[in-house]
Order: C-alpha cells, then sequence, then structure tokens
C-alpha cells in the first residue's frame, strides 16, 4: 500500500478515540516503513528489480510479523507506562500493527513470519495487478475519509495523491534502470512520501477542527 492511504489509516484510529493527537496516529502508521527505509540505507535489507518490476525481496527485520507485533508491543510500553497514555499507547499499537496487515494484501510474497524465518511466506500480490490496486487503495483511502468525516480539502489530498500512485504503479520496465543504478533513490522517494503525506494529512484533517470551531463561534 502507498503512503497516502497508510497514512489514511491513521484517520481511522483518531476518528475511533476522537480526543487523540493525529501526528504520533500518523507515525505509528508509518514506523515499519520509516524502519524499511532505514534498513535499506543501512544495507541490512533490500530490493531487486527483474521483469521490470521492484521486487521487496528482503525486509524480514521491517516487516515481518514478528516485528511488527515486537514493535507495537514496545510502543504500548514506553506510552502506556512512559506518558501513562493508555488510549494513545493501544491506538499506536494497533497502528503499527495495520501496517504489516495492509502490506500483507497488497506485497508479493514477501512477508517473513518472523526476520528468522527462512523464506517469506505472506503476500497476497495484489501489487502485481496495478489497475486492482489503484482502485482497492482509491476507495479505502477515500473510505478512511468519509469515517473521519474529513473536510473536503482533505478529501482532495487523498485523491491526488491516488492519482499521483498511479503512474508509480504502472511503472515498468526502462522506466526503473534509475533505481537499479541508485539503490538509495527508492527509499529516498518512500521516504519523501511519507514525509510529504504525513503533512498534508495533518495540515487539512485538523482543517476540519478548525472549521467546526469557526462553525461553533
Ligand atoms: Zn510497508
Amino acid at each position: 500500500m502507498y503512503a497516502i492511504n497508510h497514512a489514511a489509516t491513521a484517520l481511522l484510529l483518531r476518528k475511533k478515540e476522537s480526543k487523540l493527537p493525529l501526528l504520533p496516529l500518523l507515525v505509528s502508521v508509518q514506523l515499519v516503513e520509516i524502519l524499511w527505509v532505514l534498513f535499506n540505507y543501512l544495507g541490512w535489507e533490500h530490493f531487486s528489480i527483474s521483469d521490470g518490476r521492484v521486487h521487496l525481496d528482503y525486509l524480514p527485520y521491517s516487516h515481518s510479523i514478528l516485528s511488527g507485533v515486537v514493535a507495537a508491543a514496545l510502543a504500548f510500553c514506553v506510552i502506556n507506562w512512559g506518558y501513562n497514555n493508555r488510549k494513545l499507547a493501544v491506538a499506536f499499537a494497533i497502528g503499527v500493527l495495520s501496517h504489516v496487515v495492509i502490506d500483507m494484501v497488497f506485497h508479493e510474497k514477501d512477508i517473513r513470519l518472523s526476520p528468522f524465518s527462512a523464506t517469506p511466506v505472506l503476500g497476497f500480490g495484489i501489487i502485481d495487478y496495478p489497475v486492482l490496486n489503484f482502485i482497492i487503495e482509491f476507495v479505502y483511502g477515500i473510505f478512511c475519509w468519509w469515517y473521519f468525516k474529513g473536510s473536503k480539502a482533505l478529501l482532495w489530498v487523498i485523491i491526488v495523491f491516488n492519482i499521483i500512485d498511479l503512474p508509480i504503479m504502472l511503472a515498468h520496465g526502462a522506466t526503473l534502470t534509475p533505481f537499479m543504478h541508485y539503490p538509495f533513490l527508492l527509499p529516498s522517494v518512500i521516504l519523501f512520501q511519507i514525509l510529504i503525506t504525513w503533512y498534508f494529512v495533518y495540515r487539512y484533517a485538523n482543517l476540519k477542527g478548525a472549521h467546526r470551531q469557526t462553525a461553533i463561534s
């Protein structure tokens, strides 16, 4: 799943616990991806390009089921006992887990049960069907917005970023050559997407509060 719709998942968590701050929830849903970017920079994880497509060959530390559970549990402990905030701790942990669960649906079979597993066993592979991938993510993003009862501006953010993702989903063959030559490029593009979608979702999700206040006053 692409950055905008992982970010939209934070809206689901924010709605349920409406007094929770959005920023940590946006971090929670992308924590696993931030680790992936970091581990790619460090050379601990890697991707490859073959048959004209990107394959996330090796991501056992950031994206395994066990890593997700451990990261969620650690985050829960830190927020629950460190910051005395049980509700945020639960929502943050769910946010962390949501990433691995959602990726399991979209990724190729590249997700392992644990970093110690010999081979990856999980991944439904929707990514191999770009148009289907686009439609499912688009509908999901809009659903999150609808559930959150966001502003029109937030809806546009979700629509525009989803449309921007479409050429990336369809990219194949020679378009991917730069990513082959510069292994830092793909994690950097993904990091940029995470940061920019955080910014826009945060900014326009909070706009909703501003509108409501104006309406009340
Ligand atoms: Zn991911």
